[in-house]
């Protein structure tokens, strides 16, 4: 597949156009952000190792019957997937209270959640991603309320699909972040699901298995990363 120009680079992958109108090739870096993009550091084989991550849970949902952008690897660090028109809104599924919604309501660190809580966050750095609710996404028009019900009930579908793919591997799905986006007029599960934009805990010890131990200080991030993709069956290419 020839890439022609670059057409976004984010903080942590770069999206190229293709002659393919429909099909766009998103580049895995090594660049690892936190703190809405204030901290970023080079982290070896991250984008290799997120990118296969991705590709695995991607087939996992689609055969799910998760709608999903994904086409193809088509390298250890490149993904062929659909281009997208983005919503601009992240939508979060959380099993147990971990991050902004400990520090928003007090509540203790792995409380569990049931039913599962979704929450709405604005994709946007310079305002740190505020929270919103659903009726900010309709009358900001930034989707139908038809297309809002699609994401909701898809990130809860992702939720119960994934949750019990990584609890096969002594893994606690904590939260994870999806985003969504239009493919002719369909809504399509977009971006990427890896260690960087959720949460995993270990079943027995409680260990962090995910991108906290970036923002937290914690080393072994990579490590952590392999590991779980190895308790998933995944066998990197970096
Ligand atoms: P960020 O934008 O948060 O810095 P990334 O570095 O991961 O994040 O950049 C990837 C960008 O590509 C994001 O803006 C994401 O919304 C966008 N994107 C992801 N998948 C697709 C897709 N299938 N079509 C178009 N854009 C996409
Ligand atoms: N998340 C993400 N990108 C963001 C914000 C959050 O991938 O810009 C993920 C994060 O890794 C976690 C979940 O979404 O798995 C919920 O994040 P939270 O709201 O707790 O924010 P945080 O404290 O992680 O910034």
């Amino acid at each position: 597949m020839n890439t022609t120009e670059l057409l976004y680079q984010g903080k942590a992958k770069s999206a190229y156009l293709t002659e393919d109108p429909d099909l766009l090739v998103l580049a895995f870096r090594d660049d690892t952000s936190a703190f809405d993009g204030e901290v970023i550091e080079q982290l070896e084989a991250k984008g290799a190792i997120n990118n296969q991550f991705n590709a695995f849970i991607m087939q996992k949902l689609g055969e799910a019957g998760i709608p999903t952008h994904f086409v193809k690897q088509l390298s250890p660090t490149e993904a062929l997937v659909k281009r997208l028109e983005m919503i601009p809104v992240e939508c979060v599924a959380r099993n147990r209270a971990a991050g902004s919604l400990v520090r928003r309501l007090g509540v203790e660190e792995g409380l569990m959640l049931d039913p599962p809580l979704f929450e709405l966050f604005l994709k946007n750095d310079a305002l740190h991603d505020p929270m919103i609710t659903e009726h900010h996404v309709e009358a900001f028009g930034w989707a139908t309320r038809d297309e809002m019900d699609v994401m909701h009930r898809l990130t809860l579908e992702v939720n119960a699909v994934l949750s019990k793919l990584f609890l096969a591997a002594d893994l606690t799905l904590v939260d994870f972040k999806l985003e969504f986006g239009r493919f002719h007029g369909e809504i399509v599960l977009g971006d990427e699901f890896s260690p960087d934009g959720c949460r995993l805990w270990d079943v027995h010890s409680g260990e962090k298995k995910d991108k906290d131990r970036f923002r937290q200080g914690l080393g072994g991030v990579l490590d952590a990363y392999r590991e779980v993709g190895a308790r998933l069956g995944i066998v990197f290419d970096t």
